[in-house]
């Protein structure tokens, strides 16, 4: 008999920070998790909501990219109205996907092209420094087991601190700057990555991983078992792998 469980997740400024189809991302999220029986709630909270109860009881957040002018854009709520429930949501074991400018300004700093210096909230230890020529194409990445692919369009190179965690290694495209083969961040269950794409979509693996994580926190139980107890058959994943495949310049990575 289908068992009743439910996630709930919070879309952070999903009008601004949605650059390159990023809200894909939790739509992806919620499709994913209806396959698997999963009820999803999902939030959108933006420049002056707080939402102190919904966000303490959820069980992932997502931001999306955006350009350095969305980026002061929403700058000063985040910094004020977000940021300790991020903080307090990493300490609880939650999960958050950022990209690109998200997650930019989840590290410690952002210099932008005219050297103004935006102070990130430090849940990856290190910077971004904003340089030209934009890095922009597919990208292909190994991470958490699987290859993940995406799409980059930053200007910002990130260079993570000794001992923290990169999200993936490069495989192609050039990543967190273009040079040390790193890509991403990962602090607890916290990722950052500069994947657009939308991401999810593109890496079902991945999002299944972040479903199980997540029913982890919450129930104590795995995706598997969620699957039998709610007597799921197959998933049929043809379409997201053929999707993979129509990246023509990463066929050979998938
Ligand atoms: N403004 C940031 C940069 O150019 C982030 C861009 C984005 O989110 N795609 O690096």
């Amino acid at each position: 008999m289908e068992k009743n469980f439910e996630l709930s997740a919070i879309d952070l400024y999903p009008e601004i920070m949605n650059i390159y189809g990023d809200r894909g991302n939790i739509i992806y999220f919620k499709y994913r998790c209806s396959l698997y029986g999963i009820n999803i709630n999902v939030f959108d909270v933006s420049i002056g909501t707080v939402a102190e109860k919904v966000c303490s009881e959820a069980d992932i957040f997502f931001m999306g990219g955006g350009q350095d002018a969305e980026q002061a854009l929403i700058y000063e709520d985040f910094i004020n109205n977000k940021k300790n429930i991020l903080i307090e949501a990493l300490e609880k074991n939650k999960i958050m996907l950022a990209v690109c400018g998200s997650y930019q300004l989840l590290c410690d700093y952002y210099k932008s092209l005219d050297n103004k210096i935006i102070k990130g909230i430090s849940v990856f230890k290190g910077h971004t420094e904003s340089k030209t020529p934009r890095l922009i194409g597919n990208i292909v990445v190994e991470a958490e087991d699987s290859v993940l692919v995406g799409f980059e369009n930053h200007g910002g190179r990130t260079y993570l601190e000794k001992g923290q965690s990169a999200f993936g290694r490069v495989l192609k495209g050039c990543g967190n700057n273009g040079e040390d083969k790193t890509e991403g961040a990962r602090t607890g269950n916290f990722f950052g990555t500069y994947l657009h794409g939308s991401f999810l979509p593109k890496n079902f693996v991945f999002c299944d991983y972040l479903i199980d994580t997540a029913l982890k926190n919450k129930y104590g139980i795995s995706i598997s078992e969620v699957i039998k107890i709610n007597g799921i058959d197959k998933i049929d994943n043809d379409f997201e792998i053929s999707a993979r495949k129509d990246i023509a310049d990463l066929r050979k990575f998938v």
